[in-house]
């Protein structure tokens, strides 16, 4: 089969490559849509994960099966579902100590492009397919859906790490997709004025929509001064760290109100340390905490998501800037990615 694969660091081509073979509990599922992530350009042009080599790209997708293990009860052949970029080995200690992204070592839930060949091929390959594949119900759309199997999760833990409480403020640093699902995640949490961060019209028509109250730029100045006055010095209960680079720690420390909390969601590519200040994490007293988690997987949380797409609570269209059709449209939807001109929130690939 082809696949659209990272040849080595910095390198993307076409390869021809073997077609996956189910285990007894797994499913092989043939793509209908696609789309590239940001991290898809951390892995080949950073080298985030190391060396691959002729490794398929990709980890959001939604398919169809078409073949199945001996072991699996609930998907067959021919059925469409929506696939998780995270799918956790579910019979393991930390699935069940509730940290599956992390089953079997830390990130290793995350298995596309990473341990074996990711989405972007004719067919790729699911491990425990009755627990990491959910039903992509008639009406919802290939783009919708595909945006759930990353970006919507994601963002929406964001929000779950940020502690978000009724009525609380909130601030969403970042508003790429990731950080537009933030904001859609801390409206449906019960935040009352969301700060969203960032520039491009685009993403703050976006953010607007998804429920941002304020827009403040970080091209303004500087951003933790900005959000302070615009509080009244006090902060915000909660931050989402969804964009900037490792220094942005600092930035969101400098905000928190004491007690408050910061859910990151942001791949921090440089450097060996995150720094925190000192006197605004109050000499090491401040109860302010810090929580980075990679996105929950499995199919559970894919049926939540689902449901709140289904019943109208969140809409991801407003992320799908660029639909490609057919499969020799992949390497221009990664490199819009990678270069994210001013209209690019996200590209979707249909394959037919
Ligand atoms: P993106 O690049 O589209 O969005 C990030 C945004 O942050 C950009 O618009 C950028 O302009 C903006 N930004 C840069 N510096 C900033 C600053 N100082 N302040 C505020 N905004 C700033 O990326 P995305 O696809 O939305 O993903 C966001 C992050 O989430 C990436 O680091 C990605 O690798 C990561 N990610 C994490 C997970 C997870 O499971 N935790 C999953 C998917 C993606
Ligand atoms: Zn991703």
């Amino acid at each position: 089969m082809k696949g659209f694969a990272m040849l080595c660091i910095g390198k993307t081509g076409w390869i021809e490559t073997k077609k996956p073979v189910a285990g007894p509990y797994d499913a092989i599922v043939r793509p209908l849509a696609v789309s590239p992530c940001t991290s898809d350009i951390h892995t080949v042009f950073e080298g985030a994960l190391g060396e691959r080599n002729n490794m398929v790209l990709g980890h959001e997708a939604v398919g169809e099966v078409v073949e199945v293990g001996s072991e699996v009860k609930d998907f067959k052949s021919g059925d469409r579902v929506i696939v998780p970029a995270i799918t956790p080995d579910w019979r393991s200690m930390e699935a069940q100590r509730g940290f599956s992204q992390h089953s079997n070592g830390m990130l290793a839930g995350w298995k596309f492009s990473n341990f074996k060949d990711g989405t972007f091929g004719e067919f790729f390959h699911v491990n425990d397919a009755d627990m990491n594949l959910a039903f992509l119900p008639p009406e919802i759309s290939l783009e919708n859906a595909v945006m759930i199997t990353d970006m919507v999760t994601t963002g929406f833990h964001g929000a779950e790490l940020a502690n978000i409480k009724l009525g609380s403020t909130v601030a969403v640093i970042g508003i790429g997709a990731v950080g537009l699902m933030a904001v859609a995640g801390a409206k449906l949490l019960g935040a009352g004025r969301i700060i969203a961060v960032g520039t491009r019209p685009v993403s703050v028509e976006a953010a607007k929509f998804y429920g941002a109250t304020d827009i403040v730029s970080y091209k303004d100045g500087d951003l933790a001064e900005q959000i302070l006055k615009l509080t009244e010095e006090q902060g915000v209960d909660s931050v989402v760290v969804a964009g900037g680079k490792p220094n942005i720690l600092e930035t969101a420390v400098k905000i928190t109100k004491p007690g408050g909390s910061i859910g990151n969601i942001n791949y921090y590519g440089a450097g060996e340390f995150l720094t925190i200040p000192r006197i605004e994490w109050g000499c090491g007293m401040s109860h302010k905490n810090i929580c980075g988690g990679l996105t929950p997987g499995g199919r559970l949380r894919m049926e939540r998501l689902i449901d709140l797409v289904k019943y109208n609570r969140v809409d991801p269209s407003k992320l799908v800037t660029h639909v490609f059709k057919g499969f020799d449209n992949m390497e221009k939807a990664l490199l819009m990615m990678k270069s994210k001109g001013k209209d690019v929130i996200k590209p979707v690939v249909l394959i037919d």
